[in-house]
């Protein structure tokens, strides 16, 4: 009899990760993480250089102990199923280490073997079509190109076939058209029922990807939505914009927008896309009398997020 499958793909609860060093103080790297990754989504899992993403994942993963706290992967306690939990996820590296000597069908055939995947169940070949590595499979790593070695890490966590697949920072340094390539091929496996956990700090990546994001800092979810329900939150923009002459005052037309006045005819607009659409900025410049010469719009990066999300916090403490 086959067990349901569980509703969520990762549980934790109370999960505790303390580093304590022979030097130096203890380190709380993971400070009471309660989260919920339901079974098939797209989970983000965000957050600025040492929030806790790698120990998070290497604790899902077993390859860091925690120090207090429970967690499941499938359904499975990591304290009293280690094995099937294990068995339950696949990572993605961040680093793109693979041994130069092995082709790709020796390094899945190695990699099968380890998860105690029988040779007859073995999907070698498939797994390395579906990375679009087949005419690849007896080559030797070393001459595979960047792009094609992430893909063989994904094909290498796919092997034992778990429902749940990690990729950690998977585009750091990849260039665009193999970032495509890639989410392409993930987005299918999430498609086909795959929950992916990504970690990241492009919050243009997760909003693109992921159904759901959790936002970590220092330890703690700070946040843990819907991604359109956290965009929506996270709502800001700024607009820069180059107009056609000196501006010694700024027009009244402008006014209701409060943009600040830089050098060299720039005008800066922090705005809420929900609430005034970029179009309506510009049309107030084009009231104002003053032709646009260049523009630019950016995105709110995860940094102010966190500083948005975390001040209040910091503030307090
Ligand atoms: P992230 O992956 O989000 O960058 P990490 O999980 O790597 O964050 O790190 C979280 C915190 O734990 C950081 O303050 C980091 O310095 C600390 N840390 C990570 N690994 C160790 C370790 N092996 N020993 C001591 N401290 C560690």
């Amino acid at each position: 009899m086959r067990a349901q499958p569980p509703d969520n793909a990762v549980e934790t609860e109370s999960l505790v990760k303390v580093y304590r060093g022979r030097r130096g103080p203890p380190k709380t790297a993971l400070d009471n993480i309660d989260l919920r990754i339901p079974r098939g989504s797209f989970f983000g899992l965000l957050g600025p250089n040492g929030a806790g993403k790698s120990t998070f994942i290497n604790i899902l993963a077993g390859l860091a102990l925690k120090t207090s706290g429970t967690v499941k992967v499938w359904g499975r306690d990591i304290d009293q199923d280690q094995r099937g939990a294990r068995a339950a996820i696949g990572v993605v590296p961040q680093e793109l280490n693979l041994d130069p000597f092995f082709t790709p069908h020796e390094l899945l055939e190695v990699q099968a073997g380890m998860y105690g995947v029988p040779a007859g169940e073995r999907r070698t070949a498939r797994i390395l079509e579906a990375v679009g590595l087949a005419d690849k499979a007896n080559a030797y790593a070393r001459t595979l190109s960047g792009g094609m070695r992430r893909r063989l890490l994904v094909a290498k966590a796919m092997v034992h076939s778990p429902p749940v697949l990690v990729l950690d920072e998977p585009t750091a340094g990849v260039d665009i058209a193999l970032r495509q390539q890639l989410w392409e091929y993930v987005k299918g496996l999430n498609a086909r029922g795959t929950t992916i956990l990504l970690t990241t700090h492009y919050l243009e990546e997760a909003e693109q990807l992921c159904d759901r994001v959790a936002i970590i800092d220092r330890g703690k979810v700070v946040a843990c939505d819907t991604t359109g329900a956290l965009l929506r939150r996270l709502d800001s923009k700024t607009l820069t914009v180059t107009v056609d002459r000196d501006l010694d005052e700024l027009p009244a037309a402008l006014a209701a927008f409060a943009p600040e006045m830089r050098p060299e005819r720039r005008l800066v607009f922090a705005f809420k896309p929900s609430v005034s659409p970029v179009g309506r900025i510009l049309a107030a410049v084009q009231e104002a009398g003053l032709t646009v010469v260049d523009l630019s719009t950016e995105e709110t990066d995860l940094e102010d997020i966190f500083l948005q999300l975390t001040r209040a916090a910091r503030d307090s403490g």
